[in-house]
């Protein structure tokens, strides 16, 4: 155990308030009295919102407020202090955090849950022409521009070839549930904006020799037909090489024309922790077993920041909700062992399965040895959206912001 003054509390900063911050957060009001510990939390935002659900406001077939939190109504502000502020640096030698407009905060333990960013493979114009960030306002911003270009089609004359065409850049589960969304939402655009259907155009573009690549076939299958009978057209084995301002060019040199690339091919951990020093690949963490970055006792990182290998597979984990929120169970019970004393726990995740929407009241996944597709698979992926809703605030937000599983 650390040898800390006992006249002062220890300081827990946590940074980030997504799936990994919240879900230590509150476990840490669990494991440790408030006369035994500060915990502070700091969020760009003050709201917390469902990075899962994004996909339904980025296509508009959700509100984007039903994704979002008040961080005060979801944790207890009386044990946590809350800091509406953006992470700006760490400074792993001094043991301090600076923000962009609240100065700098001290810690004795830190937990970094600063969550990803886009990762782009180095193709070149993605920052600026694509959609790529998966946030609240990203979201806003996708469906905005999308329904814009509905909005255009009866006032332009000059409308171009492509304004009315839509591309997703990846066929992983972002790409495939934001699709499927789209699929949904845009009968009803084409109704309300009085626009024919054959005029719409949805390609979801991957790199790899298959859609949803390493996941169950028949599934993956499933899911394709599924879209392809909704108008999108897949293309396979098929790099994005290049994003600009009204299309994307393909490695075999095709050009589609849009004015609506919607990124999704994979991610990387937030920027900070390159800038911080830490030894990382692509801005992820290799931590130890017990969730700490190698050669730093006072610093854990979990979430989309950390990478933690399958051992079995002998490849890293992709990073998923589901592990951020076991992580950060542990990373509590660890915070408590350093500072009350006792043994750290190793992680190890158990991975449930996965399930991924594709609109409407379609879904496909695996829960155990189990496949799932259709309503069944529906059932069970909003069944997961609520069960998080759950661990974090109990029933009362589960009526609040649940989805019917029905
Ligand atoms: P996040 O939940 O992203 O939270 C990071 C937090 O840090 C945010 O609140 C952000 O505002 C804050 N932050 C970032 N930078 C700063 C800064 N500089 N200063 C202050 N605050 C900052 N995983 C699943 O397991 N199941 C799913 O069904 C699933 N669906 C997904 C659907 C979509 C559309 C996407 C994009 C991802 C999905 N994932 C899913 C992956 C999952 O969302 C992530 O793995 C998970 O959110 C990671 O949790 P985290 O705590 O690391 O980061
Ligand atoms: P991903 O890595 O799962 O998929 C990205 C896809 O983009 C890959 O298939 C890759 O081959 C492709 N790609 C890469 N470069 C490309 C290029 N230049 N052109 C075309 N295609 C390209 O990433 P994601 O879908 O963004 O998901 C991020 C993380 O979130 C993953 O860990 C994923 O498992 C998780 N997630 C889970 C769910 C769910 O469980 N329902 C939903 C969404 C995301």
């Amino acid at each position: 155990m650390d040898v800390m003054d006992l006249e002062r509390k220890p300081t827990i900063l946590i940074l980030g308030a997504g799936y990994g911050g919240m879900v230590t957060a509150n476990q840490l009001t669990k494991e440790l009295g408030h006369n035994e510990v500060n915990v502070t939390l700091v969020n760009k935002h003050d709201y917390h919102y469902q990075t899962t659900w994004l996909h339904e406001p980025a296509a508009g077939t959700m509100e984007p407020d039903k994704t979002r939190m008040k961080i005060s109504d979801v944790l207890d502000t009386s044990k946590i202090n809350f800091i509406e502020d953006s992470v700006v640096s760490i400074n792993r030698e001094d043991k301090q955090v600076e923000l962009e407009n609240k100065g700098s905060v001290d810690y004795d333990y830190l937990v970094v849950a600063l969550g990803a960013q886009a990762e782009t493979f180095g193709v070149p114009g993605v920052y600026e022409y694509a959609y790529h960030k998966w946030t609240v306002n990203g979201a806003r911003e996708i469906k905005d521009h999308i329904e814009y270009q509905f909005s255009r089609y009866h006032n332009n004359e000059d409308m171009r070839n492509g304004d009315l065409t839509f591309v997703v850049a990846g066929a992983g589960f972002t790409g495939m549930e934001f699709i499927g969304e789209l699929t949904e939402r845009v009968p009803k655009l084409c109704e309300k904006y009085d626009v024919p259907r054959e005029k719409i155009k949805m390609y979801v573009i991957e790199a790899a020799p298959t859609a949803l690549p390493g996941f169950d076939p028949e599934l993956v299958e499933y899911a394709m037909n599924l879209l392809e009978n909704r108008g999108v057209e897949f293309k396979i084995n098929m790099p994005i090489s290049e994003v600009h301002e009204h299309g994307v060019t393909l490695k075999d040199g095709t050009e589609i024309n849009t004015n609506t690339v919607v990124w999704a091919t994979g991610v990387r951990g937030n920027p900070i922790i390159e800038e911080a020093g830490f030894e990382s690949n692509r801005a992820r963490v290799k931590v130890d077993k017990d969730l700490r970055a190698p050669d730093h006792e006072d610093v854990f990182i979990i979430g989309d920041c950390s990478l933690v290998i399958n051992e079995e597979a002998d490849r890293p984990y992709p990073p998923t909700a589901q592990i951020a929120m076991q992580q950060a169970v542990t990373c509590a019970k660890n915070l408590r062992a350093l500072i009350k004393g006792g043994d750290l726990e190793e992680f190890t995740p158990d991975i449930k399965g996965t399930v991924a929407s594709l609109g409407g009241k379609e879904a496909i996944g695996i829960v155990g040895n189990k496949k799932l597709f259709g309503t069944s698979a529906n059932f069970m992926k909003k069944m997961i959206d609520n069960r998080y809703l759950w661990i974090l605030g109990g029933p009362g937000l589960v009526m609040k912001k649940g989805k019917n599983p029905f």
